[in-house]
């Protein structure tokens, strides 16, 4: 029985008020979720030591949005593995599609990133998913599956024991558009199927997210879908009631 997760991406978003608030009031509204559940947030770097001192309980995990794949050196700018595992954070997300479009990530960085990650003993979560281009070419199943065979090959299918996917259409991400129940289905079932070639344990446990424009208005229907175990998600998890609400679709 894979349990649920829930993760909020704040990305590049709120001021150190804002964003102590927000933790707050999503941690005193948590309390209204069963423990089936778990949930957690990635805020900035920035925000990260601020929020760990000022968090009331672990209820609400945190993790990072961006990692470097080397411990440490000469890269100025960047932060490392073992530098946010020094604040117990649980998850670090790699792969975002922002990451691939906007700064270039290729498929071995991200995969170098997975791996710095686990070393570090967190959990990474791996976003794969297509552009609409690429959709409307057919292409997506093999896009998704190069995205996921590229780190199988660095890190190995032990490595997905400990570690979440995540299923994010580009064109779904920001854009109001969402994948439907039953596309975003398909592509889960698919990345999950593949996966059992390696693995069927494996398969079975690792949770595959949705992300891309999940709200409180649909989020029943997606996380209702057998492979769907739960959801990345940006916007709204700017909002601690919007968020909990999704939380609640998820319980
Ligand atoms: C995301 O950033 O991972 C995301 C899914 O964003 P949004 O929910 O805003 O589409």
């Amino acid at each position: 029985m894979r349990r649920k997760l829930i993760v909020g991406n704040w990305k590049m978003h709120g001021s150190q008020q804002q964003v102590r608030q927000l933790l707050q009031d999503m941690e005193s509204k948590a309390g209204e979720l069963s423990e089936d559940v778990e949930i957690g947030v990635c805020p900035t770097y920035v925000h990260i030591a601020d929020l760990v001192a000022a968090r009331s309980s672990d209820r609400i995990m945190l993790g990072a949005q961006n990692v470097h794949a080397e411990p440490e050196g000469a890269f100025t700018g960047e932060v490392s593995a073992p530098m946010l595992a020094d604040y117990g954070l649980h998850f670090v997300i790699v792969g975002h599609s922002e990451r691939r479009e906007i700064f270039g990530e290729s498929d071995q960085l991200i995969s170098e990133k997975f791996i710095a990650v686990q070393k570090s003993k967190m959990v990474p979560i791996l976003c794969v998913g297509e552009t609409l281009l690429q959709r409307e070419a057919g292409e997506t199943e093999e896009v998704v599956l190069r995205q996921l065979d590229v780190v199988i090959d660095a890190a190995g299918i032990e490595a997905f024991a400990d570690s979440v996917l995540a299923y994010e259409p580009v064109w779904a991400i920001g854009t109001g558009k969402t994948a439907s129940p039953e596309q975003a289905q398909q592509v889960h079932k698919v990345l999950r199927e593949h996966l059992a070639k390696q693995s069927p344990d494996i398969a079975g446990a690792v949770r595959i997210l949705y992300g891309g424009s999940v709200k409180s208005a649909n989020s029943d229907e997606l996380f209702a879908q057998a492979d769907i175990d739960g959801g990345l998600v940006g916007g709204a998890s700017l909002q601690a009631e919007e968020f909990i609400s999704i939380c609640k679709s998820a319980d």
